[in-house]
């Protein structure tokens, strides 16, 4: 028997096992695994979770995983009695190694060896504002795969990885948000030896993101009743909506899904915008808290994407501001011991208002996804290395994409 099918949530229909959507509506299509029960394996990083995994094979190296633990200071200061944080990131004294420091890793390590099994040589493309660029090129590097990187200018801070060669990657900057790099690369994954990510509709990904809850639930030993993250493109949300439904089907973790508390950072929060019909802020992505939560098209509507997840869970919606943002990042990293990422500190905002608002029940099992952290250490301890620019590009110049290629081919190919 497989390892594990692609089926349409919509339809019902089984697919071929590379397959994104559904050719007859567009659904994303969802994993099934044959093993039905959650069996771990003793293997570093994400790979303990590998028998839920859409891949046959491993990348060992470098390859990190959550860590959840019960939270004793936040916990105490929100008066929640079964508090779990699932932290993402570098914090040796938890056995915390995410070193790219971002729960990105997880859909970089399972992408990777998903497309080595798929297409060995194309060289892959992957537009980021700078988490996931960090992710891919991590992986990468430590594999010597030949990788595109594409960026909105804004992301160069941003760009270095815990890893010396950075030989297999090429890096175009273009001058625009993350939305002109998604635009950039989508035309260049439509030249031959290209090959997309794919984003939220790669289960590759969302698999390897919903091993946060993997994690979460054996640390539990129960699914929590309340799940909490920042969200950008709600993939996150949309993996573990998926990974609660297949945790009830091993049947020893619970029988209810988790209510997703996903949180966006107003004004610019696209998700809140289409879940509400209102337009998007047009000066955004300016002056965000964290620019990563900012993805102009992300996959509400479509068959087994955010809304669906949110109407399933009962779910909810929050629009963070900075300051409230900025305020939860200080008590959270007093209180906890850890520097977050911005991002993640949206998910604690969202999580304290919550709680005052009286969502949340004392005694209810609450998990908090702390998306990226451990920064500060990783750079102190970790040997770090920054990606250079190799071109910059303006958006809307018709041979961007052909100096790109040149660029690249010069460099890696
Ligand atoms: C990407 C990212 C998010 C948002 O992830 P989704 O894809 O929207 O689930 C949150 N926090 C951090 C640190 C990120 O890098």
């Amino acid at each position: 028997m497989d390892k594990y099918s692609l089926r349409c949530p919509i339809c019902g229909k089984v697919y071929g096992k590379y397959n994104m959507t559904c050719p007859a509506d567009g659904a994303l299509l969802r994993t099934e695994y044959s093993d039905r029960q959650l069996k771990t394996l003793d293997l570093p990083g994400i790979w303990k979770y590998y028998n839920w995994l859409p891949v046959n094979g491993t990348i060992l190296e470098g390859s990190g995983r959550t860590v959840t633990y019960r939270s004793e200071e936040l916990a105490r200061e929100l008066g929640l009695e079964k508090l779990y944080i699932s932290f993402n990131g570098y914090w040796p004294e938890k056995e915390a190694f995410i070193r790219t420091c971002s729960f990105k890793d997880l859909e970089s390590y399972p992408t990777m060896q998903r497309l080595k099994e798929q297409h060995s040589d194309a060289t892959m493309v992957v537009a980021s504002a700078g988490n996931t660029a960090r992710a891919f090129a991590h992986v990468a590097s430590l594999t010597d795969t030949p990788l595109l990187l594409v960026v909105p200018e804004s992301a160069k801070e941003r760009l270095w990885i815990p890893a010396e060669s950075t030989e297999s990657i090429s890096v175009a900057a273009v001058d625009g948000d993350y939305y002109d790099a998604i635009e950039i690369s989508s035309q260049i994954t439509e030249k031959d030896g290209f090959v997309a990510e794919g984003g939220a509709k790669n289960v590759a990904r969302r698999d390897g993101m919903g091993t946060v809850l993997l994690d979460a639930t054996l640390t539990m030993k129960h699914l929590p009743d309340h799940y909490f993250q920042a969200v950008g493109s709600g993939t996150g949300g949309i993996a573990v909506w998926e990974a609660a439904m297949r945790l009830i089907g091993d049947g020893r973790f619970g029988d209810r899904l988790p209510k997703l508390h996903l949180a966006q950072n107003i004004p610019c929060a696209p998700l809140l915008n289409l879940h509400d019909g209102t337009p998007i802020d047009i000066t955004c992505p300016d002056q965000m808290w964290d620019d990563v939560l900012f993805n102009r098209k992300p996959p509400y509507t479509v068959g087994g994407g955010v809304k669906d997840a949110l109407d399933d869970t009962n779910g909810e919606l929050y629009g963070i501001s900075n300051a409230e943002a900025e305020e939860a990042k200080k008590l959270f990293e007093e209180l906890e011991g850890i520097d977050v990422l911005n991002a993640s500190s949206v998910a604690v905002a969202a999580l304290i208002k919550a709680v005052h608002v009286g969502k949340i029940n004392p005694d209810e099992l609450v998990m908090l996804n702390i998306t990226g952290g451990g920064v500060k250490r990783a750079m102190e301890e970790l040997p770090i290395t920054s990606l250079d620019i190799d071109i910059t590009v303006s958006p809307d110049k018709n041979d961007s994409v052909q100096k790109i290629l040149d660029v690249t081919s010069e460099k890696i190919l």
